[in-house]
């Protein structure tokens, strides 16, 4: 039978239920008891909404109370020694201590790293691996919610399970470097008794989740993935494996020819594929394909979607499954609970629930005729001319603006060495200048008086004298610790992209389109659904009262195109370049407005610009190309005495170290503190040509770093990067920060820089 089925649903719940129970637990609110009771009501909650949208499975699995990946982890019973794990079962607070440190009960420890999730803004938490890792079956909480969905959903309930490949692939090495696959041998077999042991609990299908199949893979895990699913045949059980987020390439045929009862993939980033799919799977398989799009918050075209998957019907008859094309783990949970979403947008709009309307009337279409849900399609159709015509997605003057782009837009007047000569004339700064990277302490004061604003309870006027205050109050700070370009401290944001968002016309927000990004940590992306354009200056009126209470110089500040890019959910009828480039003219217009000001030195973080980098090696190239341009049509108005610094919080970037040079920014502050400047081993291969400010201070960490510790630091950076050509900052913004622990630091920062330049000058 023709099937409509998800991957995933979010596991947050409609009203973030999760994240209120799991906290509830952290802080001795609710105990255990309390904490189970919730999720059984949350995951039967969501199976229930399934079975009434029409599903034939529903996942079982997909609910986490922090990560699915740590979930397997522990599973498999793969503890770090350091969490003094004897063996048996892993209790929930060892879980919570192995993802961020600590739990109500067990000793504290350093939590397990935590990185994103392939190119989505989802964080897991990454399986430490040892040589001699033993595994065994440790939870079984698999077992239990395949027998509580059960209860709900009988035989439509599914298990999934993150696959072995997949799990050892995004695990880490610990010690020594070892290859990974030779711990498949004692890895193999206890997957195997959890797929007997789901079997026996009822499952007649479960879905493993095999995503690195989009990845480029050395072909010793190719011929991996054949061994270990001839191995992980079991009787009575059929496998789903589940690909996505990109097309399988050069791993098609081993997907197909894998002894699997069925295969899904992405059609809608594979949308290319799709047939050569079709014509490799054996037909006796089931192909699920995933054409609703699992990454992104629109409605789907379902006329377009039927006319390729009624051919592949034909083919396959009951064989073809449909589904969205990945867990929607990745979109907000329902679009109906949005009431301040203007009407004409959310029309154009679907979020998990109604994807699983789509998915079936998609099935229905298929299986009984398309007349059977001729009213579905019609809407669908309206919406989507609707959105096509709105004259608030097609604005002709960011079109026109577009298509006349010049290179020279994107080139600065002059090179570097003769615009830092015009800025050293303008500046007069000293060797090794010390700066912050732009917020500061966003105090309870500060987060009240903005929600009192928004809530009405306070008038503009009041808010904005607030601000100044604000404002004025961190500028006295930065003069008393000595520092040498300032900030006007960002009291403004809530954070770096909806502050902008909102000024911006293109963009919607939400009221509820909460999105889980790690364990109880959602947010809420805004929306870009047309051309982009900056009605009026967003900063400078900010940047400009700072720079009137000094004379040193004040650093506007600006969040870059790929950064706006990267953190919303973007629009799919046009390329995602496309969207960034309208992005990068608007922020050029805010740069000219800035100097225009008067400002002297201008700030565009870019900390998304690496995690924007595509999962196939080979669309590095397109992507950096067009991000690079961005940024330099957003940098590149300036004349030479502007000084154009950027950011970026990571450090990994050897393999992209010539495109961010490419950036020609005339100051980069980046994250160097953690590492102790390993990451500047890169520029032992590739001199970076303007200057940079290596972090000497690990603004996650509470502790207080000495004047001698960054003078070391700096020490060791002036190694690498000629000193007159080092500047002296922190490793990000101080936002999240106590005044208390920034007072001590920045004075030592400034300290450490007075004492290297009596040495150095
Ligand atoms: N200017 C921003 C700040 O200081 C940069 C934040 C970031 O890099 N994520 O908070
Ligand atoms: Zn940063």
């Amino acid at each position: 039978m023709t099937c409509a089925h998800i991957l995933g649903f979010p596991r947050i719940g409609p009203d973030r239920e999760m994240k209120k129970a799991v906290e509830a637990y952290w802080n001795g609110t609710i105990d255990r008891a309390e904490l189970a009771r919730r999720g059984v009501e949350l995951r039967r909650r969501n199976w229930r909404t399934q079975i009434a949208a029409g599903l034939d499975f529903v996942p079982v699995g997909d609910f986490s109370w922090y990560d699915h990946v740590l979930d397997t982890t522990a599973l498999l019973g793969a503890v770090p020694p350091r969490f003094g794990h004897g063996g048996g079962e892993v209790d929930l607070d060892t879980y919570f201590r192995m993802a961020r440190g600590r739990a109500p009960s067990g000793e504290p420890q350093p939590a397990c790293e935590m990185t994103k999730w392939f190119d989505t803004n989802y964080h897991y938490i990454v399986p430490e691996l040892y040589q001699d890792m033993a595994f065994t079956v440790a939870t079984s909480k698999p077992f239990d919610e395949l027998a509580e969905a059960r209860d709900i959903a009988g035989d439509q309930a599914r298990p999934v399970l993150l696959g072995p490949l997949s799990w050892l692939w995004l695990g880490k090495c610990q010690g020594a470097a070892f290859d990974k696959l030779t711990l498949l041998p004692k890895l193999v077999p206890v997957y195997g008794e959890i797929l007997q042991r789901l079997q026996a609990g009822g499952a007649a299908w479960v879905q493993i989740d095999e995503p690195i199949l989009a990845l480029d893979l050395p072909p010793t895990w190719r011929t991996a993935f054949a061994q270990v699913y001839h191995a992980l045949q079991i009787p009575e059980l059929k496998v789903l494996l589940a690909t996505y987020f990109g097309p399988l390439g050069e791993n098609l045929r081993t997907a197909c020819e894998l002894p699997v009862a069925g295969l899904h993939v992405d059609a809608v980033r594979g949308t290319g594929e799709l047939d050569q799919v079709a014509d490799w799977l054996p037909a006796h398989k089931v192909l699920s394909v995933g054409v609703i799009d699992g990454r992104n918050v629109w409605r789907t075209d379902l006329e377009a979607a039927l006319a390729r998957l009624e051919p592949l019907s034909r083919r396959r008859g009951d064989n073809l499954w449909l589904a969205p094309s990945c867990s929607l783990l990745h979109v907000p949970v329902d679009l109906t609970a949005e009431n301040r979403l203007d009407r004409e947008v959310k029309n154009w709009l679907a979020f998990a629930v109604q994807k699983l309307d789509e998915t079936v009337t998609l099935k229905r279409a298929l299986t009984e005729g398309r007349d059977t849900v001729a009213e579905a399609l019609e809407a669908s159709r309206q919406a989507l001319a609707a959105r096509r015509r709105s004259p608030r997605v097609t604005d002709p003057a960011v079109r026109a603006r577009l298509s006349a782009l010049d290179p020279a837009m994107e080139r600065r007047r002059n090179p570097y060495p003769s615009r830092r000569e015009a800025q050293r004339a303008r500046l007069k700064l000293p060797l090794l200048p010390t700066t912050t990277i732009g917020s500061f302490p966003q105090t309870a004061e500060i987060r009240r008086t903005r929600r009192a604003f928004r809530n009405g309870e306070i008038g503009e006027a009041e808010y904005t004298a607030f601000l100044r205050e604000q404002i004025a109050f961190v500028v006295r700070k930065q003069e008393g610790y000595g520092l040498d370009v300032l900030v006007h401290g960002e009291p403004e944001r809530s954070d770096m992209v909806e502050y902008f968002g909102e000024q911006m016309a293109g963009f919607a927000f939400t009221e509820n389109g909460w999105v889980q990004s790690y364990g109880s940590r959602c947010v809420k992306p805004p929306i870009i659904y047309g051309d982009v354009t900056r009605p009026r200056p967003m900063t400078v009126d900010w940047a400009t009262y700072a720079q009137s209470l000094t004379e040193k110089p004040m650093k506007g500040m600006l969040t870059g195109p790929v950064t706006l890019l990267q953190w919303s959910f973007v629009r799919d009828d046009q390329p995602r370049r496309d969207t960034c480039l309208q992005l990068a003219l608007a922020l050029r217009d805010e740069v000219l407005d800035l100097e225009a000001a008067g400002i002297g030195v201008i700030q565009i973080d870019e900390p998304a610009l690496r995690e924007g980098l595509p999962l196939r090696r080979r669309d590095w190239d397109a992507y950096l190309d067009w991000a690079v341009r961005a940024f330099r049509i957003a940098a590149s108005g300036v004349k030479d005495e502007t000084q154009i610094h950027t950011h970026m919080c990571y450090a990994e970037f050897n393999d992209i170290i010539e495109h961010i040079a490419a950036l020609d920014a005339d100051v980069i502050t980046i994250e160097t503190a953690r590492s102790k400047m390993e990451l500047l081993d890169a520029f032992a291969e590739f001199e970076y040509p303007n200057e940079i400010g290596p972090g000497v201070y690990d603004i996650h960490s509470p502790n207080v770093p000495s004047v001698e510790e960054m003078m070391a630091l700096l020490e060791k950076a002036a190694e690498r990067i000629p000193v007159e050509r080092l500047w002296v900052n922190p490793d990000c913004g101080l936002k999240t920060r106590q005044w208390l622990e920034v007072d001590q630091a920045l004075a030592n920062m400034v300290e450490a820089a007075r004492r290297l330049r009596r040495r150095h000058g």
